[in-house]
């Protein structure tokens, strides 16, 4: 085999373990994701309540101060009306006095409805902090494994990945990066090595011509067909799965 074809068939390896390390990376984003949802949920509760709480709070100290301003002229009403000699006068002030007594008692129970209410919202916060703090505390141990498996993959990863550069540094450049064209494009395996008389990926059969380019002169060709690199492997030994096993040459 020539050295060249040695030498990439190393990196294909190796992009093989890079691959299946890359995966079992990709399969930790759902879970992460999953447990980001419940904490974003758990946090939007408490958010939404704090901001009801501050408007409501708002709709309070208006109708507070609306209470004061309406006290203080009821105050005054009854100051008029003390102050009423004639009869006429008295009346008139006598149904003013009424009339804002009436309406600051309603606003009075309006307010202390208000403050109720505001309890209550209090009661709910603290309940949605108190869920989002037991999630939180939860979620710990399962976001501290699933990140430590995280973290080991992608050290394995850049040591892979190192190993890989180094190897990949021995293959001719052009060879290189069409073998990285077609294994980006694949996601898999880039070169293969013929099967008997076809591809070794799609089975196609290969043209006479091409087929002894590749066995006697043992070079790298596309297949037309599926578009990976093939080769000769220089000892066809069985392909797994083949009932011609046993037959080792
Ligand atoms: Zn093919």
């Amino acid at each position: 085999m020539q050295p060249e074809l040695v030498a990439l068939l190393a990196v294909q390896e190796d992009d093989d373990a890079i691959r299946a390390v890359e995966a079992e990376l990709a399969a930790f984003a759902p879970r992460m994701a999953s447990l980001d949802r419940a904490r974003q949920r758990a946090h939007d509760e408490v958010e939404r309540t704090r901001s009801a709480i501050e408007r409501e709070t708002e709709r309070y100290r208006l109708l507070e101060a609306r209470i004061t301003e309406h006290r203080e002229k009821h105050e005054r009403n009854v100051a008029t009306l003390d102050q009423a000699r004639k009869l006429r006068e008295a009346t008139a002030a006598m149904a003013q006095v009424e009339m804002a007594r009436r309406v600051l008692a309603e606003e009075e129970s309006e307010l202390a409805g208000m403050a109720r209410r505001l309890g209550e919202m209090q009661s709910a916060l603290e309940a949605h902090r108190a869920a989002a703090a037991a999630l939180e505390s939860e979620q710990a141990d399962a976001r501290a494994s699933v990140q430590a498996d995280i973290d080991r993959l992608e050290a394995t990863l850049a040591d892979a990945r190192r190993v890989r550069g180094g190897k990949a540094a021995g293959v001719n450049p052009n060879l290189l990066s069409r073998y990285d064209r077609i294994a980006t494009r694949r996601k898999s395996q880039a070169l293969y090595a013929i099967r008997g008389l076809t591809c070794g990926a799609c089975d196609t059969s290969i043209p006479l011509q091409r087929r002894n380019a590749l066995m006697v002169a043992g070079q790298i060709d596309v297949c037309e067909a599926c578009g990976v690199l093939l080769y000769a492997a220089p000892d066809p030994a069985p392909v797994s799965g083949d009932d011609t096993s046993g037959n080792a040459a």
